[in-house]
């Protein structure tokens, strides 16, 4: 090394300090001449190639614009690079000019500078056009984001299962929205790094670019992604500094509309490349303390990126390029085709309904491009478009799909996954397709084990739309426009110790209940076949039966001859965060229990779990048959979400995030006197909107709340006999900052209510 300076500057006519680097060696050279950088590399012949590759690429682009790019120089041996060995290593070493300027790294941002950083590099992909490069071509790697996919070997040195699922749903992205374009963009020779440590600036104005040492030939808005990634690293307001950019960038090169279609993938995909590559580094170098820095914060943009309604961001990047926003809104037509073709009986939310576009775990994208919080939706428990239940069912239904008259492993690994959550009592699963048709099944199942036909069930219960569904949901056979009560059916009031018979202000209000429905037991006209009720009522407004109710109402109804039906479909597979199933904090074991919504994220799905003996007694009358129940498609994406509610920890996360946001609530009690009653277990939470000083039910309330908490872009509903009752049953992916804003939006908007009802 050192004859190599002395040889290019003259004995000893040098200072040598040697910079900070990520892969290699670098040094600053200060001589009576000027500085240089020397940089040095271990030999290899790609490396070699790749060298002499950039210098060219820096000598063509200094000789159409100086003191911007590092000029590479002509060494005494009339080349641009030197070889020599080291310690028995043969390195490659070159001079360049060194760039004067600070980082943009350490600058304070401002609109000029990302103007300027958006000009400089479109100015130099604007030269870069007239570059070719055949050994740029022919590199592949996973820095380069048209190889993107290379990332994908990475995954699991990413150590949060939630993390990794993260980066794979944008995988899944890329593949949908940014693969079928990639055949028709343009291609050239492009930086691709262009991060805030590569960029140098002078009084407030970026003024060059160094490091082309992850030059490539790929996408051309690939350039611009990368760009926009490290400018928006940290920021508040992502898409108004990517918008700078972008607007300057387009200014000098302007952008196709496909391109710009697709950046927000695009910045995706370099924030996942990142996260990917510092996993792996701080594997294999656990000490490498760069990497773990900058992958917090690409960690943090990407779960902000999320926040992020794609259309929005499309919309914004292509006002930037001044292209036409794309109206994706057309309510008004869906709305009048709704009338026409579907009947009005299908209700919708709000009275000015949301046309959804897509969602992503807590979120919901509409197609106007806001995004809302949803704090409401239990259905997608793992989270909304969660990628391992999506890529579960996509493969599987590229493969086999087929019913239950054939043999295929998916069913009994399927039942044997589930049952393995439930005591061993609990042992035959019978799969169909919604709640509803698992409820009528287990009614059936139940008459035809115990002979009997009487159903008793809870007050303003719910469970399914079947007609026997209608039959045992006193939520629907007693409303108004409903039924009415069947000769078959006996109804037991809801043990409710907020506004009930007995209250919390009783000694031990379950007690009471359940000694009341006991003696309705004892006194029934028929015997009772089966006892069929939630663990927490949601269509009553989420209210959990008091303890120990259960205790005293199943050994009653066993002991004249029936089964006991839990009905899981809502508050089942960990939302309730203390337990997996809602039964288990009764300290019962039902005979049934009935599964649905939460089974399959979303896929169609049902099911009833039942002993033995009902099983048995089943099986004696004609077969069962469902054309769909079971196939091998339901069970892949079933299986699926066991597998993240597990990997994730969600139940626990239930637990935490659903203790934390219900005392918040409580909180706000102390603030709100409208708020009477605020409960729930896990994320199955109720809010009772009330009179003040009185638990008088306040309906226009809660309605206000919930619309005003819509337009404020935050999902939950109303329910319960008087409506009443803010509902909030979230993905269970929800965070507390979730919570943390879900909790001061209902604190606003009480407040706001109060003030105006006051002035
Ligand atoms: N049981 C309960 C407790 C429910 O909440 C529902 C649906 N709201 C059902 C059963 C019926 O399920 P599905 O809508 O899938 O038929």
């Amino acid at each position: 090394m050192d004859q190599f300076l002395n040889q290019e500057f003259g004995n000893g006519q040098y200072q040598l300090k040697e910079l900070d680097g990520y892969d290699n060696k670098n040094y600053l050279v200060s001589t009576s001449k000027g500085r240089y950088i020397v940089k040095t590399y271990d030999y290899s012949i790609p490396l070699s190639d790749q060298i002499n590759e950039e210098n060219s690429i820096l000598l063509y682009l200094n000789s159409k614009v100086s003191g911007v790019y590092p000029l590479p120089i002509k060494l005494t041996n009339g080349q641009y690079t030197h070889t020599i060995t080291q310690d028995g290593t043969v390195k490659i070493i070159r001079l360049l000019t060194y760039l004067k300027g600070e980082f943009m790294g350490n600058t304070v941002p401002s609109t000029e500078l990302y103007q300027s950083l958006g000009t400089l590099i479109a100015e130099m992909d604007l030269i870069l056009q007239g570059m070719d490069s055949y050994v740029l071509k022919s590199r592949q790697w996973q820095w380069d984001l048209q190889y993107f996919k290379l990332n994908k070997v990475y995954l699991d040195a990413i150590d949060s299962h939630k993390d990794r699922n993260l980066v794979r749903y944008f995988f899944q992205q890329y593949e949908l929205y940014v693969e079928p374009v990639l055949p028709s963009l343009r291609k050239q020779v492009i930086h691709n790094d262009a991060n805030e440590w590569n960029i140098l600036t002078n009084d407030n104005r970026v003024t060059g670019l160094i490091d082309f040492g992850d030059l490539a030939h790929s996408y051309l808005i690939n350039e611009l992604a990368i760009t926009i990634t490290y400018g928006i690293y940290d920021k508040e307001n992502p898409i108004d500094w990517a918008v700078i950019i972008i607007e300057a960038y387009h200014k000098v090169l302007p952008l196709e509309e496909q391109e710009i279609d697709i950046l927000y993938y695009l910045i995706a995909a370099r924030l996942c490349t990142s996260v990917c590559n510092s996993a792996h580094s701080a594997k294999v170098d656990p000490d490498n303390h760069y990497a773990s820095v900058s992958q917090q914060r690409a960690w943090r943009m990407l779960h902000h990126w999320l926040t992020i309604n794609p259309t929005d961001a499309k919309n914004r990047f292509r006002l930037a390029a001044q292209m036409e926003v794309v109206d994706m809104n057309n309510k008004n037509k869906i709305l009048a085709e709704r009338y026409q073709y579907i009947s009005k009986t299908y209700s919708l939310s709000y009275k000015e309904p949301i046309q959804m576009t897509r969602s992503a775990y807590q979120y919901m994208y509409d197609s106007s491009g806001n995004t809302y919080l949803d704090a409401y939706n239990n259905i997608p428990h793992v989270g909304h478009s969660h990628p391992k239940v999506v890529t579960a069912g996509q493969q599987q239904m590229a493969v086999l799909n087929t019913n239950t008259r054939y043999l295929y492993n998916h069913l009994t690994d399927y039942a044997k996954q589930l049952l393995s959550k439930f005591p061993k009592t609990l042992s035959k699963v019978f799969l169909v397709n919604s709640g509803s048709a698992a409820s009528d099944l287990a009614i059936r199942m139940a008459n035809i084990h115990t002979g009997y036909t009487t159903t008793m069930v809870m007050e303003l219960g719910y469970h399914g739309n079947t007609h026997s569904g209608i039959e045992i949901s006193d939520y629907k056979f007693n409303n108004p426009k409903g039924p009415g009560q069947k000769p078959h059916i006996i109804k037991t009031a809801i043990p409710n110790t907020y506004n009930g018979k007995y209250t919390s202000s009783h000694d031990d209000p379950g007690l009471l209940y359940g000694r009341d429905a006991v003696a309705q037991i004892e006194h029934s006209h028929s015997p009772i076949s089966t006892f069929i009720s939630e663990p927490i009522v949601g269509c009553a407004g989420q209210v959990p039966l008091a303890d120990n109710y259960l205790r005293q109402v199943y050994p009653a109804i066993r002991a004249q001859g029936g089964v006991c039906i839990s009905d899981e479909v809502q508050t089942g597979f960990g939302r309730t965060g203390d337990h997996f199933w809602g039964y288990e904090a009764q300290g019962v074991i039902p005979d049934m229990v009935i599964l649905g919504k939460p089974i399959a994220n979303g896929h169609p799905m049902g099911a009833v779990v039942c002993t033995d003996e009902i099983a048995e007694s089943f099986e004696q009358g004609v077969e069962f048959f469902s054309s769909f129940g079971g196939n091998p498609v339901s069970c892949a994406i079933a299986g699926a979400v066991l597998d993240v509610i597990e990997d994730e920890a969600l139940q626990e996360n239930a637990k935490l995030v659903g203790d934390y946001y219900k005392s918040k609530l409580k909180d706000l009690m102390h603030k709100h006197p409208s708020i009477g009653d605020v409960r729930g277990s896990g994320l199955f939470i109720g809010v009772e909107l009330v009179m003040p000083d009185s638990n008088t039910p306040n309906t226009a309330l809660a309605a206000k709340v919930k619309n005003e908490m819509r337009n404020r872009y935050i999902l939950v509903s109303t329910d319960g006999p008087y409506d009443n009752i803010i509902k909030s049953k979230p993905p269970l992916c929800f965070t507390k900052s979730n919570a943390d804003l879900v909790v001061n939006t209902i604190d606003q908007i009480l407040s706001e209510i109060h003030h105006s009802s006051l002035s």
